[in-house]
């Protein structure tokens, strides 16, 4: 077991905290590269490994074989670096001018996303007399960035006449690979499939890596696989939305704890947190809980939000504070430190993240991405 916190040790754990289980992780991992094999696997680490913690959960995928480790910005592939991962990491945003010498200094792989990053990521490398590696983004329908398919064969030949770029990699991005209509992702396949062609007609060979598929493509549409995949949600154990088809089994890598820190009983006619928004009509055993929005338990769920205690579901009453909930268990009994699920499995009973996502009126992936750096995180196996 090992805590993952600034300023807490194994002996003081807050009773909120977040565990995770390795072990799912691996299978997550295995059950998906199995469905992909032999393409390689580039599990997608970014914000904070979708709240499992970025550099544990990187230390962990260059164990078990992952091929490459996809990130969003380049502070995250400075941290990773710093921590000592060894693996080829890509930034997958877009990136600055300015920052392309810190990508240099820190051997992180770069999106180009136009012809002008492209001649500054070739003149940075050039005054270090180095290659820069390089993925080429090509925008087929998300419209956030990289150069349309329509406009991709110059950009292609501007990055063959970059001598200190080395093409390693060429991209796109899905914008509804998840949803149960898949007349788009089609689309944006073929305009991939059409841009790749370009390398025939300049008679060039294609770059060794050639990605497309995130979660939902990696479930529902194996012809973009292509020979590497960028698995994020799913590696997680969660799917990306309830639409898209379950073809690979995974489960939940992450549970949400905490422990009851307070019994008493509310009497009608006493209202419960800011707002006094809700009051009982008559007298029940309530407990309060230590989370709050101040570690990303949303305020936009009160009065919908359950808990699980002692195997048993319960309502979260009133509104959701920064630091504290409190839970309705009626007439049934709780003590101080019982444990607390906030999301998570016990006893045959489950409160899944895309529970909370509901309650909240989001996704799964907001879930996850905002339980932020207050709550240790915990590795099991
Ligand atoms: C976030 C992201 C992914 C992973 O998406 P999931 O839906 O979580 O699998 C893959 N590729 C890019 C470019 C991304 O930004």
């Amino acid at each position: 077991m090992r805590i993952n916190h600034p300023t807490i040790d194994n002996d003081v754990v807050r009773p909120t905290h977040v565990e995770v289980d390795l072990t799912r992780l691996t299978d997550n991992f295995n059950a998906i590269k199995e469905h992909v094999s032999p393409a390689k696997m580039m599990p997608v680490l970014k914000a904070n490994a979708y709240g499992h913690g970025l550099v544990e959960i990187a230390k962990h995928m260059q164990k078990i074989g992952a091929d490459y480790i996809g990130v969003a910005v380049l502070e995250e592939g400075i941290l990773l670096r710093k921590s000592g991962i060894t693996l080829p990491i890509l930034v997958m945003g877009g990136i600055l001018g300015n920052q392309v010498p810190h990508f240099l200094k820190y051997d992180l792989t770069m999106t180009a996303s136009s012809i002008q990053s492209l001649n500054q990521i070739n003149t940075a490398a050039g005054h270090l007399q180095i290659q820069a590696k390089v993925h080429l983004k090509i925008d087929t329908g998300m419209e956030r960035i990289g150069v349309h398919d329509y406009n991709a064969e110059s950009f292609l030949e501007s990055a063959m006449k970059s001598p200190h770029v080395f093409m390693e990699g060429i991209f796109s991005h899905f914008a509804s690979s998840d949803a149960a209509d898949l007349t788009h992702a089609r689309l944006q396949l073929s305009r991939f499939q059409k841009v790749l062609t370009c390398f025939d007609d300049i008679k060039k060979d294609l770059p060794p890596m050639i990605h497309m598929a995130n979660s939902g493509a990696i479930l529902q549409l194996p012809e973009a696989t292509f020979n590497m995949v960028r698995p994020g949600i799913l590696l997680y154990g969660v799917y990306p939305t309830g639409e898209s088809k379950h073809t690979i089994r995974v489960h939940p890598a992450l549970t949400w704890k905490s422990r009851v820190v307070y019994f008493k009983i509310i009497r009608p006619n006493r209202p419960v947190g800011y707002g006094s928004k809700w009051q009982t009509d008559h007298p029940v055993h309530a407990v309060t809980i230590p989370v709050g929005y101040g570690d990303g338990y949303f305020r936009s769920m009160s009065h919908k939000a359950q808990v699980l205690i002692r195997g048993k579901k319960y309502p979260v009453i009133g509104t959701i504070s920064m630091d504290q909930i409190v839970a309705n268990i009626e007439q049934d009994s709780a003590y101080s430190d019982d444990e607390v699920i906030l999301i998570g499995e016990l006893d045959g009973q489950r409160i899944s993240c895309e529970n909370l996502a509901d309650w909240a009126g989001t996704i799964p992936y907001e879930i996850l991405t905002n339980i932020n750096t207050r709550v240790p995180r915990i590795y099991v196996k």
